[in-house]
């Protein structure tokens, strides 16, 4: 009777001193992890319990002088991007497959994406919404919610695809201007980004309103240019229409403003490019032998077909200058258009010591009257008029 309550008291003892012992370890390895580990652990379920993603905002309309016509727009479109810490191991492959069948993708790119490890992953930028739908479809049916997120996204149009090109520019892919107007005035079409931060649980699913925070996204602001449309389409097809019949190589431009305010109409360049497809050469030769060019010879190519040569290359006036010569001698009443004989062109002219050619010396015109004189561009009758003018003290 005796031994059995000792053999009892000792097992009872042992049974303790285990417990004991338990009871330390555990002891130790919370304080392990609270206080070793714990940071890494906090930061770590803090990047899988929250999704940080970025609601762009709305970038402002380009509209031309009338206010009417849009020649740059934000269209609303989608953007996928993953969180790969929340989907499930096990479904990894499938949403993978699903994502590259949608979006037309490569399969071991999207996977690549979806088993990295880190926060976010962007699977396809700018879709429409139709096939963001079908991949919400998808989602239901499969019930796979967690790790997937569709955000809305801008995508910029330009109703008339060449129209003003060199003057308008494009965007990129964030949205950012990169040339022409929208990179000049990228600060007030831009807008403010948003966020949304949300608290998720282990699966990635929101918890309720609780902790999340949501920044909107302020759209940008309007631009209205001095810019025609009519005019500005007009300039561009007899601009097109001389650089074909008189095969200028380098291009031309036109430019045309309002005499009272200086407001530019019109501004064409030719050749221009699609805005719609900037990253397509105009040029038929360059775009045959594309592929072989080197990434600098493409660049430089891609440059120089952006450029709005109207206002970023040189060009000496001359003769275009002789239109206010007549029109300050017209309006003081110094000459009259057709004064038969009334100039003479001998050739040359000779002022403050400088013998100034007309560019048909060898045959000078003669008599001229200011209407012909215009018309052969005849460098000394616009001298003498010029002349004519200053002696009355009015230039
Ligand atoms: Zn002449």
């Amino acid at each position: 009777m005796k031994s059995t309550n000792i053999r009892r008291k000792k097992k009872l003892r042992s049974m303790l001193f285990i417990s004991f012992i338990i009871c330390i370890a555990l002891i130790i390895r919370i304080g392990y992890i609270e206080f070793v580990q714990g940071s890494e652990l906090q930061s770590m379920a803090y990047m899988q319990q929250t999704l940080n993603r970025k609601i762009n905002p709305r970038r402002g309309t380009i509209f031309d002088s009338t206010g009417e016509n849009v020649l740059a727009v934000s269209a609303s479109v989608e953007t996928v991007t993953v969180n790969p810490g929340n989907i499930k191991k096990e479904d990894k492959e499938k949403v993978a497959r699903a994502l590259a069948d949608i979006f037309n993708l490569d399969y071991e790119k999207v996977l690549k994406k979806v088993n990295r490890n880190s926060s976010i992953e962007t699977i396809v930028k700018k879709v429409e919404k139709e096939h963001t739908d079908k991949l919400r479809i998808w989602m239901e049916q499969n019930n796979i919610a967690a790790g997937i997120n569709i955000d809305e996204d801008t995508k910029r149009y330009y109703p008339y695809s060449n129209l003003a090109s060199n003057v308008i520019g494009f965007t990129g892919s964030d949205n950012q201007g990169l040339e022409g107007i929208e990179a000049k005035y990228d600060n007030i079409l831009q807008g403010k980004t948003g966020k949304i931060l949300k608290l998720t649980d282990a699966t990635g699913s929101d918890l309720g309103t609780e902790g999340e925070d949501y920044i909107e996204a302020v759209d940008g602001d309007d631009l209205i240019l001095s810019i025609d449309m009519t005019i500005q389409s007009i300039a561009e097809k007899y601009l097109k229409q001389a650089c074909i019949d008189n095969v200028c190589t380098d291009g031309g431009n036109i430019l045309i403003a309002n005499p009272k305010t200086g407001d530019i109409l019109a501004m064409a360049s030719y050749p221009n490019y699609d805005l719609n497809n900037p990253y397509k050469i105009n040029d038929e030769d360059l775009s045959f032998v594309w592929d072989t060019l080197s990434s600098g010879d493409k660049s430089e190519a891609l440059q120089q077909m952006w450029r709005n040569k109207a206002i970023s290359d040189t060009y000496e006036p001359g003769s275009t200058f002789k239109l206010v010569t007549s029109s300050a001698a017209l309006e003081e009443g110094i000459t009259d258009t057709d004064n038969s004989g009334e100039f003479a062109c001998t050739g040359s002219i000779n002022i403050a010591g400088t013998r100034i050619k007309c560019w048909r010396y060898y045959r000078p015109h003669g008599g001229q009257s200011l209407r012909q004189a215009l018309m052969n561009s005849c460098n000394p009758v616009f001298i003498g008029l010029r002349s004519k003018i200053r002696s009355r003290n009015l230039l």
